[in-house]
């Protein structure tokens, strides 16, 4: 008790210093990334409950937050939104209650995690500390963490997304993984062009959920993004395909794969330009299928609202990958001749 009074007094203070923060924010905008993971940290001491799976159910809201209307809107550094029902419990008549010995005996979850005598839903510390209190009730191993991410969300995708973003933060150490590139090596020839929702006709009326990359055989397929391979294998419209779940609420779908990178299995964590598999022309039959048209890269873009999972255009985010990786090449070859100068020089 005597150590858990005191872990409590080195968080409070840390908080303390860490949110006066935000001032030095404006002048670099990876500080309140990195303030965030600092938080986070602070409750894994005190509560054990990895700091990644609290990074990551904060991405996961914040990520549905920015593709719903009716949820509400995060206020402060903290998406994590704990509804005033499951604070307080749902038969309390004091839906705004901040005493922790009602709020339990009603059945809320709502915990005092500042140690300021008050659980306050709308206090970041309390709502972290809250959920981590209530997501390792059993333990903080993995299976004892889903079972705890299933009572709070009920919603299976939720408890795999919430698992696989936990994973990525952790093997990178960072929340900061926005960096992308072009899923094929701008040295090889490849044409494409916008036919996001063009008719399809094999396998009943569908539509193309996905741009074309034309490419020759055996070209390199990269991974465009830091991400989790949720699937890997066979389907008939697909034919060999590997899904790809980043951190920002895309899941990164490769199809007519000639085959995949050796060793690479299902659960691998890849970052950007991470070789994944070869461009072919698998699909449109039983497993081995290939040659029923020219061979290409069909890469598709989906995301998950919470409810239902749903297509959306890559085009214009291939352009600008495009553009990106071009631009890094660029400055890479700058860099280099201006070594190789210098040398000369020496
Ligand atoms: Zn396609």
């Amino acid at each position: 008790m005597q150590m858990r009074r005191f872990l409590a007094f080195c968080m409070v203070m840390s908080l303390t210093l860490a949110l006066t923060f935000p001032s030095a924010a404006a002048k670099n905008p990876h500080a309140e990334t990195d303030w965030r993971k600092q938080v986070f940290k602070n409750v894994e001491m005190l509560t054990g409950l990895p700091w990644y799976y609290l990074a990551a159910m904060d991405q996961y809201e914040r990520n549905l937050q920015k593709v719903r209307r009716d949820l509400p809107r995060k206020k402060g550094w903290l998406a994590i939104h704990i509804p005033a029902e499951s604070w307080a419990g749902v038969i309390n008549p004091d839906q705004e209650d901040n005493m922790e010995v009602s709020i339990h005996y009603f059945g809320g979850i709502g915990r005092d995690g500042n140690g300021d005598g008050k659980a306050n839903r709308h206090d970041p510390v309390d709502v972290l500390y809250t959920v981590a209190r209530f997501l390792s009730q059993l333990g903080t191993d993995e299976d004892a963490i889903r079972t705890g991410l299933w009572r709070y969300y009920h919603q299976p995708i939720a408890v795999d997304t919430i698992t696989h973003i936990a994973k990525i933060f952790a093997k990178f150490d960072t929340l900061k993984l926005d960096a992308h590139v072009f899923p094929i090596p701008l040295q090889y020839n490849y044409t494409y062009h916008s036919t996001w929702g063009d008719r399809r006709g094999w396998g009943g009326l569908r539509i193309h959920e996905g741009t074309d990359i034309f490419a020759n055989y055996g070209t390199p397929v990269l991974s465009t993004c830091y991400g989790y391979i949720e699937l890997m294998g066979w389907n008939k419209y697909g034919g060999w395909r590997l899904g790809i779940r980043d951190v920002y609420n895309n899941y990164h779908y490769y199809a007519h794969l000639n085959g995949f990178r050796k060793k690479l299995k299902q659960g691998d964590i890849v970052k950007p330009g991470d070789v994944v598999g070869y461009v072919g022309s698998s699909g449109y039959g039983p497993p081995g299928t290939s040659g029923k048209f020219p061979p290409h890269l069909h890469y598709g873009l989906y995301k998950f609202n919470g409810r239902t999972i749903y297509s959306f255009d890559p085009y214009p985010h291939l352009k600008a990958w495009e553009r990106q990786t071009r631009k890094q090449l660029r400055e890479m070859k700058q860099k280099m001749k201006q070594k190789m100068k210098r040398k000369k020089r020496q």
